[in-house]
């Protein structure tokens, strides 16, 4: 069988990958190099200088087109890098319209860094793709969707944002860093590119701090491999292996994820403390519909707020965790918990923050692939 037609749980091992061409060796090696010798001035073997290339990250990007059904895959330093390199196809004048319910740190990259260069950002809430016309005008040449939404768990029809984008004749770019291709795959829904920060699921071991892009038209690729060049904020060798790594078992981590995510999901909605837990899964859910056509599964991302809503019991139940660990970012093996307003979220104005569901007493879950029994019996005690 052809390693073209390969199933998803065999791309996230087998796709892009070839034995290296050197010794044979199974995984690619970590070419810890910044140069190439060459034999005549121009005269290489496919590399010159490891920020415009480098054999390892090749591989990685190669399974990272791979894994996402697109053409082309670029790794950078962070999530954050990936983001900049896309906002950097824009110029001044140009106006993007973004999801409102974003990562803070998202948030801080536009309005902190590119309005100061002249380019505009609308954050708007795109449960309703109708509602993400009226932002837009000529200028406006990108819309922004993170699905689903951190930390309120909105789902959004990236089919139906499409539909929009291409009767604008915008870009449609999508951070799938919740979702991870193994749920859903945005290029297939009719987006652009696909963003990543990697250091969540795809490296899922909390380990590194990379970011992905993957996109399938070509002229598009090109402006992006030029700008990650120019720009420089490109993924080091080291990391590239350990995400390839990391990918290799994506689709293993990701059941066990969304079984526990599920369990622990029911378990939050029952107790007689919680009054509310957002979780795409739920058929009360409002955006259930579209979870259930979109992703294959529902994630193991909960947020959820007790009973009275105080500040002061976020904070004690997030101290009292045991497995969970108490920290910033998601999607690695072990269970964190995280309070949105004081850590995630915290670069976002308070006013900004409420109005999307962000309040204080919100306490935000990944749940990790740990025995869910333990998982259950962490919150019990935490919460009782
Ligand atoms: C973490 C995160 C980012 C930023 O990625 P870094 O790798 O931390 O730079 C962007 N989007 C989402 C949804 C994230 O969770």
């Amino acid at each position: 069988m052809s390693k073209k037609s390969l199933r998803f749980n065999s791309k996230t091992i087998h796709g892009g990958q070839m034995p290296d061409a050197a010794y044979g060796a199974v995984m690619p090696p970590i070419y810890q190099t910044s140069t190439y010798a060459q034999s005549t001035p121009g005269g290489h073997k496919g590399y010159e200088y490891s920020r415009s290339g480098n054999p390892t990250r090749a591989a990685l990007e190669a399974s990272l087109a791979s894994i996402e059904n697109g053409k082309y895959g670029l790794a950078f330093a962070s999530g954050l890098a990936a983001m900049d390199a896309v906002i950097k196809l824009l110029n001044p004048g140009d106006e993007v319209v973004s999801t409102n319910d974003l990562y803070g740190g998202s948030y801080r990259l536009f309005k902190q860094i590119f309005e100061k260069y002249g380019i505009k950002f609308h954050f708007i809430g795109m449960q309703d793709a109708a509602a993400i016309e009226a932002k837009i005008n000529t200028n406006t040449k990108l819309i922004w969707v993170e699905t689903p939404t951190n930390p309120m768990m909105n789902v959004i029809d990236v089919k139906a944002v499409s539909a929009v984008a291409k009767k604008h004749g915008l870009l449609l770019a999508v951070d799938n860093t919740f979702a991870t291709p193994y749920l859903q795959r945005p290029l297939d829904l009719g987006a652009d590119i696909v963003m990543h920060s990697a250091t969540k699921y795809l490296g899922g071991h909390s380990d590194i701090v990379v970011g992905a892009l993957v996109v399938k038209d070509e002229a598009l690729a090109d402006k992006l491999f030029f700008i990650q060049n120019a720009s420089g904020a490109v993924c080091g060798p080291m990391d590239s292996f350990l995400t390839l790594r990391g990918i290799k078992t994506l689709h293993v981590r990701m059941e066990r994820h969304c079984e526990n995510g599920k369990a622990i999901a029911e378990y939050l909605q029952k107790h007689p403390k919680i009054e509310k837990v957002y979780w795409p899964g739920f058929e009360d859910h409002p955006n259930h519909d579209v979870a259930k056509t979109q992703m294959k599964g529902f994630g193991g991302m909960i947020s959820f707020i007790t009973k009275g809503s105080s500040y002061e019991d976020a904070i004690r139940i997030v101290e009292k965790l045991e497995v969970f660990t108490l920290a910033e970012s998601l999607g690695g093996v072990e269970s964190l918990a995280g309070h949105p307003a004081s850590m995630t979220h915290a670069s976002i104005p308070k006013e900004e923050r409420e109005k999307s569901g962000v309040v204080d007493a919100l306490i935000r879950l990944s749940v990790g692939i740990e025995d869910v029994n333990d998982l259950i019996a962490d919150l019990e005690q935490a919460i009782s």
